[in-house]
């Protein structure tokens, strides 16, 4: 990955990443926080409440793409009740817990490293992506 960074238009921060059409361009794990795709908006109950994408996903050398919303925009989706929104928190805990320290990843930790967070993980194989 390239060591460049973007400034966030929405709250003029910055992070690693590119611009890419203008849009401000992020590989699969390094998306800052605060943004979700359609997909991990719909995992917490939300949907996009009529918000344009802001940034987009590149993986895979750019043969996958995904929009990202902003978190803070997103709306509860209308079909999710609140015992579902509870059910949904309770269950991204539990995908978002690392396996090993035990500290919950502000992200859903993949299941081909076992669940582990970034810190643990990278501690195992020694190589930064
Ligand atoms: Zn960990």
């Amino acid at each position: 990955m390239s060591a460049r960074v973007v400034r966030l238009p929405w709250n003029g921060q910055f992070w690693p990443g590119r611009v890419v059409d203008g849009v401000p361009t992020f590989g699969f794990r390094s998306a800052p926080p605060g943004l979700a795709t359609r997909r991990q908006l719909r995992e917490r109950g939300l949907c996009p409440g009529g918000q344009d994408w802001v940034a987009q996903l590149k993986w895979r050398r750019g043969r996958r793409w995904a929009a990202l919303y902003r978190l803070d925009l997103a709306q509860p989706s209308p079909g999710a009740t609140t015992a579902q929104l509870v059910s949904l928190e309770k269950a991204q805990r539990v995908l978002r817990t690392c396996t090993e320290c035990g500290r919950i990843a502000p992200y859903r930790l993949p299941r081909f490293n076992g669940r582990r967070c970034w810190p643990c993980d990278s501690s195992h194989d020694g190589e930064a992506a």
